[in-house]
């Protein structure tokens, strides 16, 4: 391998070959030179805490699906699931050292601030209102090929993608999840073309997004977003396709508006750092909490004391998956009547959540908890569900609490 140019692409969780720009770059600077030669590897993104098993279910997959395509060119792609980029780089050393890294970055709609970080709003109708430009168009996937060589030198064990976790199986396999889909880009961009071409998901959603039960009431995006084989920006472009084939109706602008939400949690993070993970929030508030842990452990084992809650749970540990309804229920249950502390609650949805993101997480959690920025909550309390109108409104049949009536086992 010595005298070879070769730029190293570490993936950063974003397993997909659309919209990527470091990868673009890379393409662009091994192209550079003759016999210029490209290396993917996938570690632990720095600042990614531990993924729950539903998750890591959906991200084998994925990388998996990209090893092949990455091998039909080959491109080795290196797995250090253990590692963090700078140390995997360091194993690599002694066997070659590449001209450049560069560095995938998670899947936003702006590359920088939509609103100048010193006026960034708290709450999301200011956002929104105050957006200073469009959303950036996506890049194609690049062309790769010629740029593989042969790379007998690089250790067998680097080149083993990483196994599903086997009590995630079971998951998988389960015929009432609202989830079945396998985590993989081909996977993501058939969902994407299906719900908003060829079944009439995108022109309803607005009247079906708050569904419990099944795979068409909302999009289903967020897994494939969470593991990074998905765009948001290809998302976002393919809903303004669909808006020039036919019109802008309430559901592709619903959309658009989910997809922002989506866009103010991940730079509300950004923009108040610590403060929007802690019990206060951005609000910096006391919550009122009662640090009940047998209350808590009892929960957490889908004992919940309200049926509607318990089949909530059900889904969650069984799936991963749990529509966004269902979440605000579970979350406002937990806040308001079990009053448990709402920074436990969101720990562990983002363990169970098969779309666990950090910032998306906590920012809805904090918003339901009254301290984050649900704009009512400003000086008053949290938002509270009551659950028997709830009920009435989305599920009058109570078809998901029969549906997830039986407890299921913890997933390890
Ligand atoms: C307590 C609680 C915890 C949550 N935790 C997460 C999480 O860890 N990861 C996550 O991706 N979403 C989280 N959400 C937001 C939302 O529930 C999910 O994004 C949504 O249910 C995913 O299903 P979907 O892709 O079919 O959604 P759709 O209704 O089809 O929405 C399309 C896309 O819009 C975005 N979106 C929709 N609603 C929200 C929202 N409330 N906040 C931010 N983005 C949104 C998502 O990217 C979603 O994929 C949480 C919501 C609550 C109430």
């Amino acid at each position: 391998m010595a005298g070879d140019v070769t730029i190293v692409l570490a993936l950063e969780g974003q397993l997909r070959l659309d919209d990527q720009p470091a990868l673009h770059e890379a393409v662009a600077l091994a192209r550079r030179h003759r016999g210029g030669r490209l290396i993917v590897l996938d570690c632990r993104p720095e600042a990614q805490r531990l993924r729950g098993p539903h998750q890591r279910r959906l991200e084998a997959q994925a990388l998996a699906c990209l090893h092949r395509r990455l091998e039909a060119v080959a491109i080795p792609l290196l797995h250090f699931p253990q590692h963090t980029t700078a140390s995997a780089l360091a194993e690599l050393r002694p066997l070659l050292r590449p001209q450049a890294v560069l560095h995938g970055s998670e899947s936003r709609l702006f590359d920088t601030w939509p609103v100048a970080a010193e006026r960034f709003p708290q709450v999301f109708s200011q956002f929104r209102r105050g957006l200073e430009r469009s959303p950036e168009p996506p890049l194609p996937p690049p062309d790769l090929a010629g740029l593989g060589g042969a790379w007998h030198a690089l250790p067998r064990i680097w080149l083993a993608p990483p196994a599903a976790p086997s009590s995630a199986a079971a998951a998988a396999a389960d015929p009432r999840s609202a989830f079945p889909f396998s985590g993989d880009e081909p996977t993501a961009l058939a969902r994407l073309r299906h719900y908003l071409f060829d079944s009439d998901g995108l022109r309803t959603y607005k009247a079906t997004r708050n569904g419990l039960v099944g795979t068409e009431f909302s999009a289903k995006f967020s897994p494939f977003l969470g593991v990074g084989s998905l765009s948001v920006r290809r998302i976002w472009q393919e809903v303004l396709r669909y808006q020039d084939l036919h019109g802008a109706d309430e559901g592709s602008e619903w959309m658009k508006q989910e997809l922002l939400w989506r866009e103010f949690f991940l730079w509300s993070e950004q923009r108040h750092g610590d403060a929007f993970h802690a019990p206060g929030g951005i609000q910096n508030r006391q919550p009122a909490w009662d640090a009940d842990r047998e209350r808590f452990a009892r929960w957490t084992r889908c004992a919940s004391g309200h049926p509607l809650i318990d089949a909530q749970l059900n889904e969650l540990l069984a799936t991963g998956y749990l529509s966004n309804r269902g979440r605000q229920w579970v979350a406002s249950h937990f806040i308001n009547e079990l009053k448990l502390p709402w920074t436990w609650g969101a720990r562990f949805f983002e363990w169970c959540l098969i779309d666990a993101h950090p910032a998306l997480n906590t920012g809805n959690w904090a918003y339901l908890a009254g301290v984050g920025s649900d704009p009512r909550s400003f000086g008053g309390s949290p938002r509270r569900f009551d659950l028997e109108r709830q009920v009435r409104l989305y599920d009058p049949q109570q078809s998901h609490r029969r549906l997830w009536a039986a407890p299921v086992p913890l997933p390890s």
